[in-house]
């Protein structure tokens, strides 16, 4: 009898010691670049972390088990270019908020870092942080405006004034929010001058950050100067594909002014938008091996309702113009959470936080457009199964995490 009893305690001793994990996930094919994984792992989480990465771990290990056969795994996405906040005050109708509610297209797509990328300036980043920042399943960092109302008139009008670029209020808001400012943007600049730009860069030298330029109007101003000659190693180049960007030399090939910038260290964001994205450039750019850094969306109400569509939907163009799968994850995961200044998100590494992606590729006919009405054929999509967010399940596209209801013996309300 006391055999028996002891025999049981271990048992259960056992399994309690066994079911060490929240949440396993089975037979992913695992892509993390910054780890160099491709292969087929097993995905422990414990209190929100990556707890274990094995090619197989015992079926009791955790709470909570889930096979994802033939999908893939990948660090969360970190999307760098996006507006989420009542930054942009007019829209594609008219006036209204162009901009979107983060969780709204960050969690069903496989995002969990985002970047707004300077909807907000000094003047309502207390509101922004309030409001949106602090209240958002999804991880919010911000480039702050160089201009401190943002972008907040019609027309783009507050970012041309330049007796609102306040350095020490600037400087005052970073302090007071270096735990999610991970940058200055400037944007839509009109001027023939680097005005803009430069304040922004100084603004950078200051508080020790990079700068991230929307370059504005192409027809006044050099944007081979600006690379070449303005830019500092980690400052981001966004739109990199926005036509009339003089990317390309006559024969096609990448201008040799992008090879040097690209050495010294200036990054290149696609930041896809309503207006930024032309396979004209980002084909032979990418077929002659000048891969964006950084894959991003610039994400607001038009472009989420144009060809941009979402974070998936552009890596599926990369895809299509023939970055590998691998590069693409890597452009949408370690490489962008790296320019902000992040290294330790964007992966799948034993202790790091448990933000994931759990996507399919499907195969088949599929194409894709530009914004000049231009198509791309491609044989790749990138559909979102999974997101997790610190260990939380938190999207499900095919109810893996749900049971058969009438076996599940489910409460539901009865009034
Ligand atoms: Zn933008």
């Amino acid at each position: 009898m006391l055999r028996i009893l002891a025999a049981t305690l271990l048992t259960c001793a056992l399994s309690a010691y066994a079911q060490q994990y929240d949440l396993v996930l089975r037979n992913g094919h695992v892509i993390d670049p910054k780890n160099n994984v491709d292969a087929t792992r097993d995905i422990a989480i414990r209190d929100g972390k990556i707890a274990a990465i094995e090619p197989s771990l015992p079926a009791n290990a955790a709470k909570k088990s889930i096979d994802i056969s033939g999908l893939y795994l990948t660090p969360g996405l970190v999307d760098i270019h996006e507006h989420v906040f009542l930054g942009l005050r007019h829209n594609a109708w008219g006036n209204g908020d162009l901009s979107v509610q983060a969780d709204v297209m960050a969690v069903p797509n496989g995002v969990t870092t985002v970047a707004d990328a300077g909807s907000s300036g000094w003047r309502d980043f207390a509101e922004f942080r309030h409001r949106i920042i602090d209240t958002s399943k999804t991880r919010i960092f911000a480039f702050i405006n160089i201009v401190g109302a943002g972008m907040q008139n019609a027309d783009d009008i507050a970012e041309q004034n330049e007796h609102d670029m306040d350095l020490d209020a600037l400087s005052k808001t970073i302090a007071e929010n270096r735990d999610i400012i991970v940058g200055i943007k400037t944007a839509h600049w009109q001027q023939p001058n680097f005005i803009s730009v430069k304040n922004a860069i100084a603004a950078g030298n200051r508080n020790h950050l990079p700068v991230m330029v929307d370059f504005g109007w192409f027809d006044n101003k050099s944007y081979q100067e600006m690379v070449s000659t303005l830019l500092r190693p980690g400052d981001i180049s966004t739109h990199v594909f926005r036509m009339p960007a003089p990317l390309l030399t006559p024969e096609g090939k990448p201008a040799p002014y992008m090879l040097d910038a690209r050495k010294r260290g200036i990054k290149f964001d696609v930041g896809h938008g309503g207006g930024s994205f032309n396979f004209a450039l980002a084909e032979p750019m990418v077929k002659n091996g000048f891969f964006p850094d950084s894959i991003s969306t610039d994400l607001h109400i038009s472009s989420a309702t144009g060809v941009m569509l979402n974070m998936p939907n552009v890596m599926s163009k990369m895809l299509a113009l023939g970055i590998p799968l691998q590069e693409v994850i890597r452009e949408s995961t370690t490489n962008p959470a790296t320019e902000i200044g992040h290294p330790e998100l964007g992966q799948i590494a034993v202790g790091s936080i448990a933000d994931i992606a759990v996507l399919r590729v499907d195969h088949g006919n599929f194409g894709y457009a530009d914004l000049a009405g231009g198509k791309v054929d491609g044989a790749e999509r990138i559909v979102p199964e999974m997101t997790i967010r610190g260990g939380s399940i938190v999207f499900d596209l095919n109810a893996r995490t749900a049971v058969p209801w009438r076996q599940g013996h489910l409460k539901y309300a009865t009034r």
